[in-house]
């Protein structure tokens, strides 16, 4: 696809700043996922644009998913990342899913095999994944043995989860957004950004505002299946702002940074360093219908971050009649008049208005719980 077929569009109501973050940017790069593998050059006649080593002083086997393959993206591969380079990623990586916590298992993102992940918060708090309860490849969220991670507000319909996530290192979780950036730059803009790759390379104290991505989250309901990433490059070289903003969508969230330490930037960053934020991109005309939140994650701390909760808010009415309870351990289950109070264990999350049968039953029981 050429980059100048790439259309987006946005919300009416944020035209004003998709018109001021165009005027400062370009679209340079577009990456999605290809519908089949890539045919990459030989191993022999590669080098590795983070360590700058060619074949044969480093290898070239391993598969190098520019997006990390846990966020879906099965294809799309590059060629001048070498497998020392891929190994230490892959740490960075595991870091930015336990940073997603829950997400992938709930949004059902394919990881390797085409599976969706199980989510097992720490300390048997909850655990996520696709139901073997009913038919249709629903997702399930259980309570664990301890703790009360879901908890249900009858009179309002509302369903609040909160758990732990797993520890990780939030600046790992910012080498991963960087290493995805680098990779995605055309090659020859890549030999202008060697203090970014150092940043990769080791464990530096970064200012906040580099080490920082802005994120937007959606409700589930609008998502993206499949992983894609912009590039955006500053139209005038003497604009105060940085040389190179990523954008990556992630089912319903969309991660803003730039690429610190463009050569040419050096009047960037004795100034206050400002990064022009691009409203949510669309590939097709919306309305105003869509209330993202916006914020700032800062992800400038060395240190094991532990303990960090993660809450997911459901909005759905009880259903009023033709409810069933189902017991999960003995597998049968029956009409009740109301909904059973004290005792949830778990919930399926169901698209809205699906019906669906119980599998040990075989009778029909509709519902009216949806994402
Ligand atoms: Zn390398």
């Amino acid at each position: 696809m050429n980059i100048e077929d790439i259309i987006v569009y946005t919300c009416p109501k944020y035209k004003r700043e998709m018109d001021a973050f165009y005027a400062a940017y370009e679209l340079e790069v577009y990456l999605e996922s290809p519908v089949a593998k890539i045919k990459h050059k030989p191993q022999k006649d590669r080098q590795c644009r983070f360590c700058g080593k060619k074949y044969p002083e480093t290898r070239f086997a391993r598969e190098a998913h520019l997006i990390p393959e846990f966020m879906g993206n099965k294809y799309l591969t590059s060629d001048s990342e070498c497998d020392a380079c891929n190994q230490k990623f892959s740490r960075y990586e595991n870091d930015f899913k336990y940073y997603l916590g829950i997400i992938p298992s709930l949004t059902k993102t394919p990881a390797k095999g085409n599976k969706v992940p199980k989510f097992k918060a720490p300390r048997n708090e909850l655990v996520a994944g696709i139901t073997d309860k009913v038919e249709g490849g629903f997702v399930e969220i259980l309570k664990g043995e301890h703790g009360d991670a879901i908890k249900v507000d009858y009179d309002n319909g509302v369903t609040r989860i909160e758990f732990r996530k797993h520890s990780y290192i939030p600046f790992n979780v910012y080498k991963a957004f960087l290493k995805m950036g680098l990779a995605a730059l055309p090659k020859d803009e890549i030999m202008h950004y060697s203090n970014a790759l150092s940043v990769l390379a080791y464990d530096e104290k970064m200012p906040n505002a580099i080490a920082s991505v802005h994120v937007t989250n959606f409700p589930f309901s609008k998502r993206a299946q499949e992983p894609f990433l912009y590039v955006f490059k500053k139209r005038k070289h003497t604009d105060a702002i940085p040389a190179h903003v990523v954008i990556l969508h992630y089912q319903n969230l969309i991660f803003q940074f730039f690429i610190p330490f463009y050569k040419f930037d050096g009047h960037v960053y004795k100034d206050m360093l400002r990064m022009p934020v691009c409203p949510p991109m669309f590939s097709e005309k919306v309305g105003d219908e869509f209330d993202p939140s916006f914020g700032i994650e800062d992800f400038t701390g060395l240190e094991l971050k532990r303990n960090e909760r993660q809450y997911i808010t459901y909005n759905f009415d009880f259903p009023k009649g033709n409810l069933m309870k189902y017991d999960p351990v003995t597998g049968e289950s029956w009409p009740v008049d109301t909904v059973p109070k004290d005792d949830l264990l778990g919930m399926i999350l169901l698209p809205d208005g699906t019906t669906i049968s119980l599998k040990e039953n075989k009778k029909d029981h509709n519902t009216d719980q949806h994402e």
